[in-house]
């Protein structure tokens, strides 16, 4: 029996406003428990809530982005429930009238329709010894939904780092599953072939990409395996447990009518005026959709390149300023999707915590593209800028690795080393390919890396045969 699958994502975002949605309160993680709260965010009786209008902009912002369209009323509802993280005993969101809809992210393969995206407060947080914090009580959330478009995991993975992409690109925000600021709740139904939709469970409160694909891939089976016996599948909520690698059963899903939403009298209907709205479209920077194209068809660039090249702004920022300043981006996508991405995960570095000068690697390339250094000089100095920001040219100087272009020193040496790994040339004549190489790594070494690896090889490929 064929079996298809179609899951819809919530996606909760952290907006990076200063200040909370409807007061002046600082909006950041981390700070002590309840210093960021006044009468506004705790629900005092008589505090009247003040829409933040760098939220509303960064809500617009994110709907140009997702090619949504963009509704010039914004009115703000009531979802009323109780729970000892949320003072005022509801929360406020859009319920009857998101900011966006209709929009849509291309994957590579397919287009993932989003149904709307829609401003709300976040709620207070129950921390450590049962205390609860309510410096989140308020924070500036968007809330994009998307269509029941995804059929597999891989495709919602896709989906979310495109998503990321585009916010930590807009600087909308940081996007830290790990710190809350970006929350997955996936909805998945299971059906056999030309049946109608089927019963759908919701997955909350996931804690990382690779844990969002394993979840949906372990519900995936468990509702193949339910309509396999015949069994009924419920509409719950579940979550999921990251040691055993499966998910557990949290609670019923609620209905929609259990909220009584209503609209919320407290705050007045905002209308948006076109100049408002055409002002943040024309002022959005470069979208990563459009680098990648450019990337791929003026720069030539593979996938993994250019995925690199945009994981991070700054890792971006490199990249071009790069660019601009060498005019030679194979070289340089090479230099960061290679090495540079070697030195951060062998030393456990954080990218955005390490200060590096843009121009001191341009220097550095130069250098190289000019042979005035080695390949191995090149990447043992591009090590110490990123980890010391060393100035590259004096430490060429200082230290003496400017390239060994002397031809007769070369020679005398490579007839050196055959001279005294003979044993290795006869490996190398009787077909071992790794001999060659060993050959190759002596004659580098004697000449401490300085020395053009083309040259060696040519004098070796001499003086052996
Ligand atoms: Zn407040």
């Amino acid at each position: 029996m064929n079996y298809k699958v179609n899951i819809g994502l919530e996606v909760h975002i952290e907006l990076n406003t200063k200040n909370k949605m409807f007061c002046m309160c600082k909006s950041s993680f981390g700070d002590e428990e309840n210093t960021n709260v006044c009468p506004i965010c705790l629900a005092q009786p008589g505090a009247l809530p003040i829409p933040n209008k760098e939220a509303i902009s960064l809500a617009i912002k994110t709907g140009i982005a997702t090619n949504c369209k963009i509704n010039n009323k914004v009115v703000f509802d009531r979802k009323n429930y109780f729970y000892k993280d949320l003072p005022k005993g509801y929360q406020i969101t859009q319920f009857y009238n998101p900011i966006c809809t209709n929009g849509y992210i291309n994957l590579e393969n397919k287009k993932i329709n989003i149904r709307e995206i829609h401003i709300e407060e976040d709620a207070g947080k129950v921390g450590k010894n049962n205390i609860i914090d309510y410096n989140r009580a308020g924070i500036p959330l968007l809330e994009l939904v998307t269509m029941p478009d995804f059929e597999n995991s891989e495709e919602v993975i896709e989906f979310l780092k495109l998503l990321r992409e585009i916010l930590l690109f807009c600087n909308i925000s940081d996007c830290k599953i790990q710190e809350g600021s970006m929350r997955v709740d996936i909805n998945l139904s299971v059906r056999k072939e030309n049946m109608p939709l089927g019963n759908r469970v919701e997955l909350k409160n996931i804690g990382s990409f690779k844990s969002i694909k394993n979840a949906i891939n372990y519900e995936i089976k468990r509702h193949i395996n339910l309509l396999e016996n015949g069994d009924n599948i419920n509409i719950e909520t579940r979550r999921f447990d990251e040691d055993n690698n499966i998910t557990i059963f949290m609670r019923n899903k609620e209905n929609i009518e259990d909220y009584c939403y209503f609209k919320d009298p407290d705050i007045i209907p905002i209308n948006l005026s076109y100049d408002f709205i055409n002002k943040i479209a024309k002022n959005m920077p470069i979208l990563p959709s459009e680098k990648r194209i450019l990337y791929k068809t003026k720069y030539n660039l593979n996938i993994n390149d250019i995925n690199a090249l945009l994981s991070t702004p700054k890792i971006n920022k490199l990249f071009e300023d790069l660019v601009y300043l060498n005019n030679n981006p194979k070289e340089i996508a090479n230099l960061i999707s290679g090495e540079l991405f070697k030195i951060i995960n062998e030393n456990n570095l954080d990218i955005e915590n390490i200060n590096f000068n843009n121009i001191y690697i341009s220097n550095l390339i130069n250098m190289f593209l000019n042979n005035k250094i080695s390949r191995d000089t090149y990447k043992n100095v591009f090590f110490e800028i990123i980890v010391n920001n060393i100035e590259p040219i004096n430490f060429i100087e200082k230290n003496n690795l400017y390239i060994i272009c002397d031809i007769n020193l070369i020679e005398n040496m490579v007839i050196e080393i055959i001279k005294q790994n003979q044993k290795s040339v006869n490996d190398y004549k009787s077909g071992k390919e790794k001999a060659f190489k060993y050959l190759i790594g002596q004659c580098m070494k004697s000449f401490g890396g300085k020395c053009d690896i083309n040259i060696i090889k040519t004098l070796l490929l001499k003086y052996i045969n």
